[in-house]
């Protein structure tokens, strides 16, 4: 009987239209006729709120995907936009915040997922807030004595965040790869001893508990940005993490690369413009200093400009944190080692400490001129 029911033209042309819509679905999701609004709930809506908001969207013929966000619950509504009116309804439903439809492939790095401004608090800092943030260090941590000094200069000059490479992505295997576990150990140490939060990058997914253990930030590099089993396992770390743009990457890219790690669980993203390759070779790289206004419209996400492998050389490095203040990025983060001529890596690029001092005066005086709510 069943059969040949199977086999009347009516079934068979809803299978075909639903086996359409799963391929749409599956290989376009958002961007064509997958999820096309979003239901914010507020921050304190209870599992019961959200539940009924859910049933709700299944009896006007919708279907409901929900993400449990760390602040709050979006509920993305995928179906036919016939019914639009029926979804605005939603707003009146307790629980609510609004509605709004989805216009970017990324959803929860986008402005329209959130109000405000992403703010990430490590001990007494606060990246993304109204203070503008100096991440400095050497580019590896080559031996105890050159990162404890190191750390003296960025303690001394008034840096925020302490910085130095324990694996280091090298073009050449022949290179100098970084001290690892040792260099791990060493950072914390100096951090402890400067009392600042430190950051360094993770460049295997099978490093990630490790490197957990011992930074407060972990850093994605410009060239692991698209390693996407890397940022899923980020995703799952409970520390902030930085993401450095890609040499290649544009910003869309970028943004859903830090979708990744948001929706792997890690509200706590924080975006870095380090210069993109271009035709130009006077410099190491091309700040697009553009991004950062771009941006800043397009996510709450905090976001960090690197001068010092942007430019590929320390003389660019204050000219291009000034522009960093006036343009509106929250922070930047620099090379500087002790004696930059015996550097095992990126030594040209780096700020000799009295260079150093000069910059962490200029932002002083740029941040309170520059740095105010236009800004932001
Ligand atoms: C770094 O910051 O140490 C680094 C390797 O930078 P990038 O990934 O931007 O090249
Ligand atoms: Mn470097």
């Amino acid at each position: 009987m069943g059969r040949s029911n199977d086999s009347t033209p009516w079934l068979f042309i809803f299978k075909v239209r639903a086996m359409v819509e799963k391929f749409t679905m599956a290989f376009f999701g958002g961007k064509t006729g997958g999820r096309k609004m979003i239901i914010v709930m507020k921050r304190n809506a209870t599992k019961a709120q959200i539940d009924l908001v859910m049933k709700w969207v299944e009896s006007v013929g919708y279907k409901s995907h929900p993400s449990y966000g760390v602040e709050r619950t979006i509920i993305g509504v995928v179906g036919d936009d016939r019914n639009k009116a029926h979804l605005k309804q939603a707003e009146s439903l307790s629980g609510v915040e609004n509605t709004m439809p989805i216009l970017k492939p990324y959803k929860l790095a986008s402005r329209e997922a959130k109000e405000g401004n992403t703010t990430i608090r490590i001990k007494n800092i606060e990246i993304g807030g109204p203070q503008f943030i100096v991440m400095a260090g050497p580019c590896s941590i080559e031996s105890e004595e050159q990162l404890m000094e190191s750390a003296y200069i960025v303690k001394k000059g008034g840096g925020n965040i302490l910085r130095g490479g324990a694996f280091k992505p090298r073009t050449s295997p022949y290179s100098f790869q970084g001290m690892e576990e040792e260099g791990l150990k060493l950072l914390k140490k100096a951090g402890e001893a400067i009392d600042i939060p430190v950051i360094t990058e993770v460049l295997n997914t099978s490093d990630v508990d490790l490197v957990e253990e011992y930074a407060d930030i972990l850093q994605i590099g410009a060239r692991n940005v698209q390693n996407f089993a890397l940022l899923k396992k980020v995703g799952g770390a409970r520390k902030p993490v930085m993401l450095k743009r890609g040499l290649m990457t544009t910003i869309e890219e970028l943004l859903m690369s830090a979708e990744y790690i948001i929706s792997s669980g890690n509200d706590n993203v924080i975006l870095c413009e380090r210069g993109i390759r271009t035709f130009e070779t006077a410099t190491r790289n091309t700040l697009d200093i553009s991004a950062v206004p771009v941006l800043k419209e397009l996510t709450h996400l905090p976001v960090i400009v690197d001068p010092s492998h942007a430019s590929g050389h320390w003389k660019y490095i204050i000219p291009l944190t000034r522009a960093a203040v006036a343009v509106g990025a929250d922070g930047v983060m620099v090379e500087v080692h002790p004696e930059p001529e015996k550097a095992f890596s990126d030594g040209m690029q780096s700020l000799k400490p009295a260079k150093f001092y000069q910059l962490m005066e200029e932002v002083k005086i740029l941040e309170k001129t520059m740095r105010t709510e236009i800004y932001r």
